[in-house]
């Protein structure tokens, strides 16, 4: 099998299973319990904080840990918006975790939504942000098209009309380097399984100082702001995962540039020549998205999963029917253009006999396709 579809989600570090082990066979103390079994996790939980702060330029203490991702949205978005209701910016580009608690709040007349004007190629257009905003939010690189959005920025307008800045950090950490406090950003989702920790972990950067409405109420841990007996072996698998991501973070970034360059060297080789759907310098390093014009990615895509490859269309199955991705059709992409979106996504495992096959793959699949009506 070649994996393509890195961000969906990762395989497990070695590191991460190795660390994780001791957690789940011998370690099995309460962080909570004083005693020596209790500390002994206790100790763990804080050496992974100390990781993960570290992969986003964050002080351990700002640290949350969470489900995953989708919990640490909602949080921060609940968290803020319960307590103060406001008008929200965000971008129609953003994952459903944040997307549906913000119809959510928008139902219960909690807030005002306003969406940032984007390019048809997918780029923000500068917006000044209305003061009496409460939050903005933007994520740092979008799970479909790899799009960067240049979260520093949006921070600095935010904070000029006096609101808040979240951010879904879930696609960029451990892809480009991600500082919380130098881009100043005031919430940022983080998720274990996208940087090759386990699944159902991940955490809230939260600003020291700032104050949420919990989501859950229960016991104190982490630092009362999500109650629950901590998930510690997962815990202690996303801090071994921040720890390899961290350190790999540079020639990943330079090896995984020249793989997704090598990939879209050889699909354009095919013909008919698929069209980008982001330009390669504005998108995060693993990602590439692009539509083979007349054809239907979910049978290109089934296609190539028989043929050993897993990649992602950009539609989106939901109950057996086919959904065009709500993402490009934000960028107001033509149906074809839509329809006919494959998105590949790289990780380190990846090799240049991989996308050597995967674009062989393709052709074949292209070719036969096209044969057969697409
Ligand atoms: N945000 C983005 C941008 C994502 O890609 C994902 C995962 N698909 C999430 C949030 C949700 O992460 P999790 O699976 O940890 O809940």
């Amino acid at each position: 099998m070649i994996y393509l579809d890195w961000n969906a989600t990762a395989p497990l570090r070695e590191e991460a299973l190795e660390a994780m082990l001791p957690y789940l066979r011998e370690h099995f103390g309460n962080p909570s319990s004083t005693h020596q079994a209790g500390r002994k996790a206790r100790v763990a939980v804080d050496a992974a904080r100390d990781a993960v702060a570290a992969l986003i330029g964050a002080d351990p203490r700002e640290i949350v840990f969470t489900s995953g991702a989708t919990e640490a949205n909602n949080l921060a978005l609940v968290g803020v918006l319960a307590r103060t209701p406001g008008r929200v910016l965000a971008t129609q580009v953003e994952h459903p975790s944040v997307l549906e608690p913000l119809r959510a709040l928008l139902q219960r007349g909690k807030i005002e939504l306003e969406w940032v004007p984007m390019s048809p190629e997918g780029a923000l257009e500068k917006v000044s942000v209305s003061p009496g905003t409460r939050l903005v939010t933007i994520m740092a690189a979008n799970n479909e098209t790899g799009r960067l959005f240049s979260i520093a920025d949006w921070a600095a307008v935010a904070h000029q009309a006096g609101a808040l800045m979240h951010s879904d950090l879930t696609q960029a950490a451990g892809r480009i380097g991600v500082d919380v406090h130098a881009w100043k950003v005031d919430l940022g989702a983080l998720s274990s399984h996208k940087i090759g920790g386990p699944k159902g972990v991940g955490a809230l950067y939260v600003r020291r100082g700032l104050e949420l409405e919990k989501l859950l109420h229960g016991g104190r841990q982490e630092r009362s702001r999500r109650p629950g007996t901590e998930n510690v072996a997962g815990i202690v698998g996303f801090g071994a995962a921040a720890a390899a991501a961290k350190r790999e973070l540079e020639n990943y970034a330079v090896r995984i540039r020249a793989l997704r360059q090598r990939l879209w060297t050889g699909l354009q080789t095919l013909t008919p020549q698929p069209v980008l759907n982001t330009p390669l310098a504005e998108s995060v390093p693993n990602t590439l998205n692009v539509s083979f014009r007349g054809f239907d990615g979910v049978f290109l895509l089934q296609r190539l999963d028989l043929e050993g490859l897993c990649v992602s269309s950009g539609s989106a199955c939901s109950s057996g029917v086919s959904e065009p991705s709500p993402v490009l059709v934000a960028l107001g992409f033509d149906s074809e253009r839509i329809r006919g979106a494959v998105r590949f996504s790289l990780g380190w495992n990846t090799t240049e006999a991989d996308i050597d096959a995967a674009v062989a793959l393709v052709k074949r699949a292209v070719t036969s396709l096209a044969r057969v009506g697409r």
